[in-house]
């Protein structure tokens, strides 16, 4: 059959999943199973959106060997074969942290969202077995095809096919993990190269062939041992000691190897995960070739993990990589393309023209977006949220562009009455997205409930402590009872501190994992209903019972890397902005005067997104300035350092933020303001600890732009063409007089309402 004229295409992306290993890496190269899961990350296929300015990306060998493949199959089988010129355009969705890769496996996801594409494009079911089968062996031999021959293949069974499967060079079998067994992702730091690691081990092995076949046999049998364990017969706690005997055997095989290679498989920071998760009495072990990348980690629960991760953080700063679920969905139809957060001259624009950008972005319906009208929050609706209610105030939403958070982009809503905020997170975004965007990572949404109790008898408090904190389970219990969906929902209580603040006053805190949840009165439910059991475990009074606002358990963290050139000004080249950054950020850490004005930049960015999600903004505030004293000293809660390249030439500016995220994506006015439920709709319906990185985000671009501004002309400039707008506004300026006026007030460099009064006078009397 002819090639057709391109066509639109029933649907909007066809997706494919990531991978990662969990066990069997190296032996599988010597005809050993291995095992591997699909991780929720996707390469996605669709048509170029003409917003975006997207191009088709037929340079990628992987693209071009799959359109290649999966042309010639179609024009076999007599399907239509969209146009040369229909080539799609792949978006690569959640693969990177920052500017880094995390090995999950891209190339093999992208080749199978492009031959998905095509197969949909000829009206084929991408998700039914049987399209599934010929996708795969297209999308196999393209694979193989574009990078010559090597590769298992496992990356590309599992992008197409989805879920985890056993494989070796017989075959791939589909297989299932048990249900209790969460499995958790650290970050071992930047990789050594896998080319250069496999170089040297086969360099090692031609000199110890006996000492590498018994290592990888070592692995081969680990391998095995691990998939026994996953037999659904099993009681969980003999499949789990399975788990751990695998892992511990495999890393027995990995340090053969690595002593046969001369190289470091299990680095430093590897040993340090893996130690801290057997300490802890879960598994764990290099996924991949190891020497630095990712870490997975087996337990019994979610919970198990969240506790681990908050001790490697604490103790060593190694982050467990968001959430990647495993076991994904493989090859999908999508009804829209992922978000692209990069819409050129949006400013430019009219408010409804801004709106259709959006919809079109996002895929919120147009219509719903009259959720962001002045009248969306009736007075009705209002007077059941606060008493005394006489009416409304509207505040402007602006929406920040070119946010790639996590390898991922979004468009963020902001609220704020204060100009420029917008437009400086829309603009220092765009220099982090030229570094690979923001990386981040979140504690888990743990809060502290606590229940003050005040000496009534004469029990020493030390005796009192000890008490308490031998009745840590029954509390835990006796927690987790007050809400029996929490615990459903993954959440509940994890942890009892007792605090001796003096002679007469004790503090029990509860933490309490409130998944999506702001959390204030589940917490204070928590704290009111373990306070009767603390009277009489202890003897003592309790007083107090509510959460505490200093949410330190529960920060968001980010990171950036601009490289310099994109911070350069008209008159600073990169490299001195930089630099001048760098000093900016080390006055805020000398002194608490600058660093609560540093903050408050922050803040503009952060608040705007608490606020335009419906969020608690004194939680929020309170939270953020408590966390900058924490070292005893008020300090500033984003710094900037220089990165110098081998020449000592100033190459990038590094910066990175952690505050406390208590917010919510339920309760609250999360729900019940249509605003903010339509601001989380824009963001793409984001979890608690999702939303808790984007304010972290937004707070961290606000930094820069600020600092960058500071560091060059100066904060006035910019900001005076802005406070010009709303002084023209006061003065009673309309529509097109509104510019018009702030430029007259900038020219004459007075930007005071009586001179807007008698400008405006003359601007109207010019215009007679
Ligand atoms: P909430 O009282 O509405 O509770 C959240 C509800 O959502 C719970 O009932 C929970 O069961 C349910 N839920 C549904 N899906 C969930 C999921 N995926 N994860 C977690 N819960 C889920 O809200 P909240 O977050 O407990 O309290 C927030 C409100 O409390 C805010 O309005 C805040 O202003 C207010 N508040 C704050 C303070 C303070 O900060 N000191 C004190 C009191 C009240």
């Amino acid at each position: 059959m002819s090639e057709s004229p391109a066509k639109p295409a029933p649907f909007g992306a066809v997706s494919a999943p990531g991978k990662s290993f969990l066990i069997g890496e190296y032996a599988v190269l010597e005809g050993h199973t291995a095992v591997v899961t699909a991780v929720d990350v996707r390469a996605h296929a669709h048509s170029p959106r003409p917003q975006h300015d997207e191009r088709p990306s037929p340079d990628s060998p992987f693209v071009a060997a799959a359109v290649e493949l999966v042309s010639g199959w179609l024009r076999g089988h007599d399907y239509e074969v969209p146009a040369p010129e229909a080539l799609p355009v792949i978006t690569t969705v959640g693969f990177t942290a920052g500017n880094r890769k995390l090995g999950l496996g891209s190339s093999a996801a992208v080749t199978a969202a492009t031959v998905g594409w095509y197969l949909a494009s000829a009206g084929l079911d991408v998700s039914s077995p049987e399209i599934r089968e010929i996708a795969l062996s297209i999308a196999r031999a393209a694979h193989s095809m574009a990078q010559e021959g090597r590769g298992s293949g496992a990356d590309v069974a599992t992008a197409v096919l989805g879920g985890t499967v056993r494989f070796s060079r017989e075959g791939i079998e589909p297989i299932t993990t048990p249900s209790w067994l969460a499995i958790g992702f650290f970050d071992a730091g930047a990789p050594a190269r896998t080319g250069s690691l496999l170089e040297s081990l086969e360099a090692g092995a031609a000199g110890s062939r006996e000492a590498y076949d018994a290592a990888i046999a070592g692995i081969g049998a680990a391998s095995q041992r691990f998939q026994a364990a996953l037999d659904p017969a099993l009681a969980m706690d003999d499949a789990f000691a399975a788990i751990q005997d695998a892992c511990r055997r495999h890393n027995e095989g990995l340090r053969q190897l690595q002593d046969i290679a001369s190289a470091h498989i299990l680095t430093a920071r590897i040993e340090t995960i893996i130690g801290a998760a057997e300490w802890a009495g879960l598994a764990a072990k290099p996924s991949g070739a190891g020497g630095g990348d990712l870490v997975v980690v087996f337990a019994r629960s979610g919970a198990a993990l969240d506790r681990l991760a908050v001790e490697l953080y604490h103790q060593h700063r190694v982050a467990l990589v968001r959430k990647l679920e495993t076991n994904a969905e493989g090859l999908r139809a999508e009804p829209r393309p992922p978000v692209n957060s990069r819409i050129k001259g949006l400013f430019k624009r009219s408010i409804d023209a801004r709106r259709e950008a959006l919809a079109l972005a996002t895929g919120v319906p147009l219509a719903r977006l009259a959720d962001a009208d002045a009248g969306a929050l009736a007075p009705e609706a209002a007077d059941h949220m606060i008493e005394n209610v006489i009416g409304v105030m509207s505040m402007p939403m602006g929406i920040g562009t070119n946010f790639t958070l996590n390898g991922r982009d979004y468009l963020v809503p902001m609220c704020v009455e204060e100009a420029s905020v917008v437009a400086a997170a829309s603009n220092a975004a765009k220099m982090i997205r030229a570094g690979g965007g923001f990386a981040g990572f979140s504690d888990p949404p743990w809060m502290i409930a606590q229940v003050q109790l005040v000496r009534d008898d004469r029990s020493p408090s030390a005796e009192i402590v000890a008490r308490i904190e031998g009745a840590r389970d029954r509390l835990l219990e006796l927690a987790d009872e007050a809400h029996p969906r929490l615990v459903e929902r993954g959440g509940g209580a994890r942890d009892i501190e007792v605090r001796n603040l003096d002679v007469d006053n004790i503090v029990v805190h509860v933490l309490v994992d409130c998944r999506d949840a702001m959390g204030a009165n589940l917490l204070n439910t928590v704290a009111e209903t373990l306070a009767p059991e603390l009277a009489q475990i202890s003897g003592w009074r309790p007083v107090l019972r509510i959460l505490s606002n200093l949410a330190d358990r529960r920060a968001s963290h980010v990171s950036v890397r601009v490289p310099a050139h994109m911070l350069a000004s008209k008159q600073l080249d990169g490299g001195d902005v930089a630099q001048r950054i760098e000093e900016a950020s080390r006055f805020a850490e000398l002194d608490p005067y600058r660093a609560t004005t540093h903050n408050k930049g922050i803040m503009n960015g952060v608040d705007a997104v608490v606020i335009a999600t419906g969020n608690d903004w004194r939680a929020m505030e309170a939270s953020a300035h408590a966390y900058a004293v924490r070292g005893g000293r008020y300090g500033p809660l984003a710094t900037w350092r220089v990165e110098r390249d081998a020449d000592d030439a100033i190459a990038a500016l590094r910066g990175k933020l952690s505050i406390p995220t208590a917010v919510g994506v339920v309760g609250g006015a999360t729900r019940s303001h249509p605003t903010a439920r339509m601001a989380l709709e824009i963001l793409g319906n984001p979890s608690g600890v999702e939303l808790g990185l984007i304010m972290a985000a937004a707070g961290l671009a606000s930094n820069l732009a600020a600092l960058r501004a500071l560091a060059t002309e100066g904060i006035q400039r910019g900001h005076m063409t802005l406070h010009a707008r709303a002084v023209a506004m006061a003065a009673g300026a309309r529509g097109a007089e509104v510019e018009a006026l702030a430029r007259r007030l900038v020219d004459v460099g007075e930007i005071k309402p009586e001179r807007a009064q008698a400008l405006l006078g003359e601007l109207r009397e010019g215009g007679r």
